[in-house]
């Protein structure tokens, strides 16, 4: 008898045991329909057994095999385990997490939509060399030179039999066979197409890096790609995935977001037109996102562009990975399963035996500290290409002496740029239009009734928004508390900010930028192309404007509020602030005149801004190392937050005592701390506290994690909710 081990959709650390008749590998990494409890599930074969625990009469038997082709190669199936195993997280969640949701589901897939794409010799072709029998070949050649895809359906409205016909153009290397990837909607296509396609001259320092690169494609490498904004990273990858993409492997690209950088899906494709990518990411609907996956699965997609979610993509050919701004925190899932997708790739790529490459400008001190021990590879591009590097300078603000918040050396170095016809970027983290709404005669502030946090005051509207649970309020008439009718708005955020501009400079073209003012599908791809063709003078905003967007008329940054994310509880607050701040500063200085960078401070002197002024991220980032290793924090040691919500507080504290005395006997080498409310207690109505435990030793807290998290999942009749994150990186 043949035992088939499942994994299932369940929240047990466990697999679960079914007869099958089949017998070999074949169908292991396959989709099965099985009899679960009352009903059916469907899950995924991890491994073949002889012998089951359970007593045969108790083992029932698949249903049935779902797919043809399987979803999983045993290689894909060893990362997942790895990721179970490592996050302390049931192997049947992971697995099922890592199908696209239309296959958690027995119906069978839909059909694959098939495209046909011009290849480059397709398109210097001459019709006309086709004979004059095959007319219908020289139509599809004419309509692919004009479309270059053309979807199934498209071909079939040319000629009934035009699927015949483009076979003969396949074999001729004339047109390739595809996958319909869903193309950009015209609202969203990239504003300006890429400024150059063919590849560049390298420069010496990327030279080195590529060939580096190349000289390690046989096998496992983790390559710290460390480059100034502006280096040319992304040449680094274009080059290095040229050269793998033409031995016929897969290339996986993991970015923080892609709906921000459309830009780097245009450049791809310009530049890989006969290559299938695909994308995948959140944004996706659940068609596009099944069709994209098969086509990864498949092979045919051979270069994919993703966020966190792709590591996971069965990618049978893979040669490469690139992980581009590595040390973003976006790539940490930090709800329900809590891995990393940078630490997971590089796992990926040491199982592969393939190379690796992450790069920043800003890299994390956990992959710093890799590359200064030896352990990942270091490689620079120290200088911008085209520009100088920005001035960077700090403006000392007499609170006394501000326009709404604005430094007079600000303004004047903002009319300096109106003046010039350059256009300037005011970044503050913090949209609406003041963070907090006061009673000045009682003290009255505008708080969240269901989280630990302040309401933000919303203009023209006039309502209170709570940026965490999303609740919405309109302002009271008066002080819920007093009845004083005088309410006053606190500090700044992006509307404010852009009042102010405006007032000062009624003649100038001021453009807010933020997660608000972006809504809708197409708005932020409209203001880019604004502010390329120069129609905005001053431009207000958020994060939004620092992530990998050239502008190229943008001489001026001006970073307001800095401050108030200098001083903070985590310990990677200024890891964290400088990387932002590094980004920001990097989009001035595209433009001919030299670039500058302002940024408004009480504290000029902190070691910070004076690493920024230098540019010197090195010292930064030796100094950090050097407090950490004091300080005992990570990368010294490895940790794991166990969080706990639930109705009231004291129930979630409760539950984390529990849990600390269940760790008696087993905390062998490792730390438990006390167990402490969460830096934000309150959030959407429940109370979060956590309990964390740390170890010199990975091996070791690992060790104690899995036989604590075994005692963890047995059940309570606690009404709170527990999560573990390993290598947490908020706390
Ligand atoms: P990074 O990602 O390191 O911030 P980019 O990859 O955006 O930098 O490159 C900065 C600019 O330099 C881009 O406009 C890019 O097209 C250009 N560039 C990159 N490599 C070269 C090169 N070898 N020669 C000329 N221009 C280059
Ligand atoms: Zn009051
Ligand atoms: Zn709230």
């Amino acid at each position: 008898m043949k035992i088939a081990r499942v994994a299932l959709d369940v929240p047990l650390s466990q697999l679960f045991d079914y007869r099958t008749e089949s017998d070999g590998d074949s169908l292991v990494g396959q989709r099965v329909l099985v009899p679960f409890g009352k009903r059916h599930a469907v899950g995924v074969v991890v491994e073949l057994a002889r012998s089951s625990e359970l007593p045969d009469a108790r083992l029932k038997r698949i249903s049935r095999v779902l797919d043809d082709a399987r979803p999983f190669s045993a290689e894909d199936l060893k990362l997942l385990r790895f990721a179970g195993d490592y996050y302390h997280y049931p192997l049947g969640q992971v697995v099922m997490n890592a199908l696209p949701q239309r296959l958690r589901r027995a119906a069978p897939p839909p059909a694959r939509a098939v495209a046909y794409q011009i290849t480059q010799a397709g398109l210097q072709a001459d019709a006309k060399a086709i004979s004059a029998r095959a007319l219908l070949q020289r139509r599809i050649l004419l309509a692919l030179q004009a479309e270059r895809v053309l979807t199934s359906d498209a071909l079939r409205e040319i000629a009934p039999s035009a699927h015949s016909a483009v076979k003969a153009l396949i074999e001729r290397g004339w047109v390739q066979r595809g996958v319909a990837a869903p193309q950009p909607t015209p609202a969203e296509a990239p504003d300006s197409v890429p400024r150059q396609t063919a590849p560049y001259a390298l420069t010496g320092s990327q030279a080195r890096a590529v060939e580096e690169i190349l000289a390690a494609v046989d096998n496992f490498h983790a390559f710290l790609l460390l480059g100034v904004t502006g280096s040319g990273k992304t040449e680094v990858y274009l080059r290095a995935a040229e050269t793998v993409l033409s031995r016929g492997r897969q290339v996986l690209l993991l970015v923080p977001e892609i709906a921000l950088t459309p830009q780097l899906q245009a450049m791809l494709q310009a530049r890989f037109p006969e290559v299938c990518l695909v994308t995948l990411h959140s944004g996706l609907n659940e068609t596009e996102r099944l069709q994209n996956w098969l086509a990864a699965q498949s092979g045919e997609a051979r270069l994919v562009l993703g966020t966190r979610l792709a590591v996971f993509a069965p990618l049978p050919r893979l040669g490469l990975v690139i992980v581009d701004e590595e040390h973003d925190p976006s790539f940490k899932q930090t709800e329900g399963f809590c891995y990393s997708a940078r630490d997971l790739a590089v796992v990926r790529a040491s199982q592969r035996g393939i190379p690796i490459v992450l790069g920043s400008a800003t890299p994390a001190l956990e992959t710093y500290q890799n590359a200064s021990t030896g352990r990942y590879r270091l490689l620079e591009l120290p200088e911008r290409i085209n520009e100088r590097p920005p001035r960077i300078q700090c403006v000392t603000i007499d609170p006394a002496r501000t326009h709404r918040g604005l430094a007079p050396q600000m303004l004047a170095a903002i009319e300096e740029r109106l003046r010039r016809r350059e256009q300037t970027l005011v970044f503050i983290n913090r949209r609406g239009y003041a963070p907090v709404l006061m009673c000045h005669s009682c003290g009255w502030l505008s708080g969240c009734h269901r989280c630990s946090a302040q309401l933000v005051l919303h203009l023209p509207a006039r309502e209170l928004h709570c940026h965490h649970c999303g609740h919405r309020a309109a302002v009271p008439p008066a002080c819920p508390t007093c009845g004083n009718p005088a309410l006053s708005p606190i500090g700044q955020g992006t509307q404010r900010v852009e009042d102010a501009l405006v007032r000062h400079f009624p003649e100038a073209k001021v453009l807010r930028v933020d997660r608000d003012s972006t809504r809708g599908k197409g708005v932020w791809s409209g203001m880019r192309e604004r502010i390329e063709a120069r129609e905005v003078d001053i431009l207000v905003g958020t994060q939004i404007l620092a992530k990998g967007h050239d502008f190229a008329h943008l001489a001026l940054v001006c970073i307001l509020n800095a401050d108030g994310m200098l001083y903070s509880a985590d310990f990677r607050a200024s890891e964290r602030l400088y990387a932002l701040l590094t980004q920001v500063a990097g989009r001035a200085g595209r433009a001919e005149s030299q670039g500058e960078v302002l940024i408004q401070t009480e504290f000029p002197d902190h070691p910070l801004y004076a690493a920024l002024r230098d540019q010197d991220v090195h010292r930064f980032l030796h100094q950090l190392l050097a407090q950490r290793g004091v300080g005992g924090f990570p990368p010294f040691v490895h940790q794991a937050l166990l969080r706990a919500e639930a109705p009231q507080l004291e129930t979630a504290l409760e539950y984390l005592e529990d849990a600390k005395r269940a760790a008696r006997g087993i905390e062998q080498d490792v730390e438990l701390f006390d167990a402490v409310p969460a830096a934000m207690v309150r959030l959407a109505g429940r109370a979060r506290a956590q309990l964390l435990v740390q170890s010199a030793s990975r091996p070791a807290l690992h060790v104690f994690l899995r036989q604590w998290t075994a005692r963890l999942s047995a059940p309570r009749s606690s009404s709170a909710r527990w999560a573990l994150d390993v290598d947490p990186l908020e706390l």
